[in-house]
């Protein structure tokens, strides 16, 4: 070996290791990533439920408890001045990570279902009638569905889905048939929970509102893979979780175009939203306010606001590059040699590293999902089975229950081929008592 490539593969090797040891930094971070199980070092593998927690986000939150503990837009003492100043902070902070051109757009919710429902209720009951209609898609989350019955029964209007390709993803071609003058809203998932598709976004937006539709985007799965920019999208509402964006539990988000919370009525009523209250009636805060009835959550806010930080440490590029090895390695492991059936698009571009799969035993009989994720449970791989909460788009699939691995940024190839293994286990271990029989 000439002296050059020898110091190029030394280059090359160092390369290696230094992009292994950034994963190692990064997951030390984690701390519930350093769980043992049985001995051996735990597989995450149910990000898309929740997301773990960086220890930034927990300095955060306990500096509020330590130090600013005081509840916000009430006291007139330095504590309740921090508070308030941090909590306000955190809201500023997720304008910008969600490029929202106003922060009085920002409402600090429960989670992605307490803010869909808000817009089903406060929007929903205003805005729809008799002969509208709201246009969603098959492979929505019970939480963008649900909500959107109760506000079409309430209202006489009428849902509309948009189906699937062959591929597991958004029939786009049916769009001209589905949405019409008559379309109020067409409220989409931003990434399903099941499919892991990629959602052409923008070209959605652009055609509901060349009919005059308002657009809502439930991004409870997109935000930890994609970089959203509200403007420049151009949707009227967004809704996301804090928990599945490395956040803690308890907090979620509103992101609205202002005009649109304008015309709605508050959603909970209660402290804070009010700007006066006689025996008789109420008049309404100002925006966000209006719509964040009794004490917030407030610690949970302001770790959210630190998840963001952390994230962006990292940066879009980083994740969409390491999730882009992540699928790859994924879809080469799940496959029809392993008796896997793996759901949603086979192109890498087109999907993030959530996968919901079927598996068929070594014997070619299937493997209920919950005997599945049981039996990988005990062997340390957390996976979720079920319907993920998305029963109709498993009915329309021919299938009740899935098994779900869904990665994020900080999970490691090796967790995938941990994953690969037990499957591989489990294909045996399930054919036995035929085989013996
Ligand atoms: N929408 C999607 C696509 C989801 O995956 C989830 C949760 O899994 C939700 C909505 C509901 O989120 P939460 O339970 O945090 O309110």
């Amino acid at each position: 070996m000439t002296l050059l490539r020898a110091a190029a593969a030394t280059a090359a090797r160092r390369g290696a290791r230094s992009a292994e040891l950034d994963l190692d930094r990064l997951r030390a971070d984690f701390p519930a990533l350093e769980r043992e199980h049985d001995g051996r070092r735990q597989v995450y593998l149910d990000s898309a439920a929740s997301s773990q927690t960086p220890r930034a986000v927990l300095d955060a939150m306990s500096r509020y408890y330590l130090e600013q503990r005081a509840n916000v837009h009430r006291g007139d003492y330095a504590l309740a001045f921090e508070a308030t100043l941090a909590y306000e902070a955190a809201r500023d902070r997720i304008a910008r990570f969600l490029g929202a051109p106003d922060r009085r757009g920002v409402v600090f919710t429960r989670g992605t279902t307490e803010a869909l429902n808000l817009v089903a209720h406060a929007w929903g009951r205003r805005h729809l009638g008799p002969g509208d209609e709201v246009l969603l898609t098959v492979a929505e989350h019970h939480s963008n569905l649900v909500p959107w019955q109760l506000a079409a029964r309430a209202r006489g209007a009428t849902l509309r889905f948009l189906p699937l390709t062959e591929e597991g993803e958004l029939d786009l071609s049916a769009l001209d048939r589905l949405l019409t003058r008559r379309t109020r809203l067409l409220a989409v998932t931003g990434m399903s929970n099941v499919l892991g598709a990629r959602v052409p976004l923008a070209a959605l937006v652009s055609a509901a509102r060349s009919v005059g539709a308002r657009v809502l985007v439930d991004a409870a799965q997109l935000a930890l893979h994609e970089r959203i920019d509200l403007a420049g999208l151009g949707a009227d509402f967004l809704a996301l979780s804090g928990h599945k964006l490395l956040g803690p539990t308890g907090i979620g988000v509103l992101a609205a175009r202002p005009e649109r919370l304008e015309e709605m009525d508050p959603f909970l009523a209660g402290g804070e939203m009010v700007d006066d209250v006689t025996l008789e009636g109420a008049t309404w805060n100002e925006l966000p306010y209006r719509f964040e009835a009794g004490t917030p959550p407030i610690a949970e806010a302001i770790g959210l606001g630190a998840a963001l930080d952390y994230l962006e440490g990292i940066g879009f590029a980083a994740i969409r590059a390491r999730e882009a090895a992540l699928t790859r390695h994924g879809l080469a492991l799940l496959d029809a040699g392993r008796g896997v059936r793996l759901l949603g698009p086979r192109d890498p571009a087109r999907r993030a590293p959530v996968f919901s799969f079927s598996v068929v035993d070594a014997s070619g009989d299937p493997i209920h999902p919950h005997d599945l994720a049981t039996l990988l449970g005990a062997e340390g791989v957390a996976v979720r089975a079920g319907h993920q909460c998305a029963r109709p788009l498993l009915r329309e699939l021919g299938l009740s229950a899935v098994t779900r691995a869904s990665c994020a940024f900080y999970t490691s190839l090796a967790e995938l081929d941990a994953l690969a293994a037990a499957i591989d286990h489990a294909r045996t271990f399930f054919s036995r008592p035929r085989a013996r029989g």
